[in-house]
């Protein structure tokens, strides 16, 4: 089954799924792996998270061993951060409830309105005034500073080492999921050295662009909606969510990027950005809703009285109230773009030019033809222009977009090599290997998908393979081991299908296989059954592709060798060792040519 990737951005699927075998690969961008792989980059989940999770799902019961150190339980650096986050979040929640943390925290969250109810479902917390607190702390709970580094929990530096959030409020921030995997802080002294929000750094389980702050609390709420608010900052998002309203999420400490839009298109097609009543504001972040057009979700937006933001709003006018708010003056992107900027423009024709400009400009960016042409016509009217020369416009634009994406230089995958060997059959090829493990690759490819495959009576596929190519040692490690693997495997008398790879411990050899035997295109049944064309599949072929194949293999080898020996006899001193190097290269080319002819290549 081929899809959209949901990993990369596309336009035409290249993220094939082979339910039988059990397996993604991306053709695209080269994410590929198993079910478990799969639920832990897109949950974003560690593997043992993952595992429960989908037992969880299945109603599969889990049972993990538990071990006195958390840590030492964990089975990779992921799953450690996440616990010592998990730590850190636990002590910030206990340090809100210290006196300073009551008196200056708590009175915060209680100043801004914020019930215990709401405290605790976003689990809000409070870092002390000190500059160790966290970090004695956790080491009398034998977390390492390393752990801690890492996980942006703490600063080091030559003289130093100390808690990175300290007399602040602390906002955890979740994945999906609901595992905490950072922070944002917001300070309560008056510090001018120090800046009001101050987030965790990029760590192995936080990359601030793939992340929406309360996605988690509000994705069931945002299905159900089927629209998504979008607003600024943490507060208005906890106000919102007190006040009832909770389908709302916020870019925490970055501008909206495309990852983040993608993550709210997985749970609705209908964003509204609510903006604070400022129009400097809104023009230096209309950048955001040609992005949200870019990933064909529709786009409102709505802004509110002068000087009120979302979390100030709601408040004075209270959650229904809100919603009849946005309700009734939520506004689509042009009409939106349009009265911003209509106001400045006046009677100036060149400002109006611009205008129409920047509109189409937008436009231009919906993916969807459709959606395009309703959205110029609307244009035309509010602006009073004509439609066709809207559409030329646009067409214009769009027309230069797609030369530039054409002109992309292309990947060069063989090399400047001598000679033109056909592309193999559904495969994409990694970048970085050269014409020699090439050739690896496809034995390995050709064991893994048909080794008991019959060439005649008596010869396998790998028996073949094997006697054929007894001698030859591979250069990549990777098919070097797998192919020493598999002739241990059968030497044992057990045969290792592609299955017996994809389990195997050694995470390369996984995710080898998972490419080798994935196929971009399998030729539908309906083809033989329905309309009686026979499409040669590669078992059909068998024979020829095993045997060419191990003819290119020797080919690339011996000029390899010849390559090899030809720098040893440079370097030799005495004329009767160059001799011996200048036989052995007689010899080599020789046998090179004659492998040449068998592959009917014009010697
Ligand atoms: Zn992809």
């Amino acid at each position: 089954m081929m899809a959209c990737c949901p990993f990369h951005n596309e336009k035409t699927p290249s993220f094939s799924v082979s339910p039988t075998k059990g397996i993604y690969k991306c053709f695209g961008c080269g994410k590929a792996g198993d079910n478990i792989q799969f639920i832990m980059d897109i949950e974003g989940l560690g593997y043992l998270e993952a595992i429960a999770h989908l037992g969880k799902k299945y109603g599969i019961e889990i049972e993990l061993e538990e071990s006195s150190n958390e840590v030492d339980q964990a089975q990779n650096e992921r799953e450690s951060l996440y616990i010592v986050l998990n730590f850190a979040k636990n002590y910030f929640k206990e340090a809100l409830k210290s006196s300073e943390g009551n008196a200056i925290g708590l009175s915060y969250f209680k100043e801004r309105g914020f019930s215990p109810e709401i405290i605790e479902k976003f689990e809000l917390g409070y870092s002390m005034d000190i500059w160790d607190g966290l970090l004695k702390s956790a080491k009398e709970n034998n977390y390492n500073e390393d752990l801690l580094e890492k996980a942006g929990l703490i600063i080091r530096n030559e003289n130093k080492t100390y808690d990175r959030f300290r007399a602040r409020v602390i906002f955890p921030i979740h994945n999906i999921s609901g595992r905490v995997i950072a922070f944002g802080a917001r300070i309560l002294k008056t510090d001018k050295n120090q800046p009001k929000y101050l987030n965790s750094p990029e760590t192995g389980v936080y990359h601030k662009s793939d992340i929406l702050y309360g996605l988690h609390q509000a994705k069931q709420s945002i299905r159900q909606e089927q629209n998504c608010f979008l607003v600024e900052g943490y507060t208005d998002v906890v106000s919102l969510q007190q006040a009832g309203i909770e389908n709302v999420v916020a870019s925490s400490g970055t501008s909206l990027t495309s990852g983040q839009i993608k993550l709210i298109g997985r749970y609705s097609k209908d964003i509204t950005v609510l903006y604070d009543g400022d129009n400097a504001g809104i023009k230096a972040s209309l950048r955001g809703i040609d992005m949200i057009l870019e990933e064909d979700l529709n786009v409102k937006a709505v802004v509110f009285p002068e000087g009120e933001d979302p979390d100030s709003y709601v408040k004075k006018i209270g959650g229904t109230e809100f919603k009849k708010y946005i309700k009734a003056n939520q506004k689509d992107f042009i009409t939106f773009k349009t009265e911003l900027y209509l106001s400045d423009i006046g009677n100036d024709p060149l400002k109006k030019a611009e205008l129409i400009k920047e509109i189409v400009e937008s436009i231009s960016k919906i993916p969807d033809a459709i959606k395009r042409s309703v959205f110029f016509k609307q244009c035309a009217t509010l602006l009073d222009i004509d439609e066709s020369v809207l559409i030329a416009e646009g067409n214009k634009t769009i027309l230069t977009k797609r030369k530039k994406e054409s002109e992309r230089p292309r990947e060069n995958l063989e090399g400047a090599e001598n000679v033109e060997l056909p592309e193999m059959p559904g495969v994409s090829l990694p970048l970085e290997i050269n014409s020699l493990e090439l050739q690896e690759r496809e034995t390995i490819r050709l064991l893994l998908n048909y080794g008991t495959e019959k060439l005649d009576e008596t010869l396998t596929v790998h028996t073949y393979i094997f006697q054929e190519l007894e001698d030859v040692d591979f250069q990549h490690i990777v098919y070097r081991e797998m192919f020493a693997t598999y002739k241990k495997e059968i030497e044992k008398g057990v045969f290792p299908a592609a299955d017996f790879f994809l389990k195997h411990e050694n995470a390369s050899f996984k995710q080898e296989t998972i490419t080798l035997i994935s196929v971009k295109y399998e030729v539908s049944n309906n083809w033989a059954d329905k309309f009686k064309i026979i499409v040669p599949s590669e078992k059909d072929t068998l024979f020829n592709l095993a045997y060419f194949n191990v003819l290119r293999l020797k080919y690339r080898k011996i000029q390899e060798l010849i390559k090899e020996n030809h720098a040893q006899m440079l370097k030799a001193v005495e004329i009767d060792e160059q001799i011996q190097f200048m036989k052995v290269e007689q010899e080599l080319k020789t046998t090179k040519t004659e492998i040449a002819k068998l592959l009917g290549m014009v010697v």
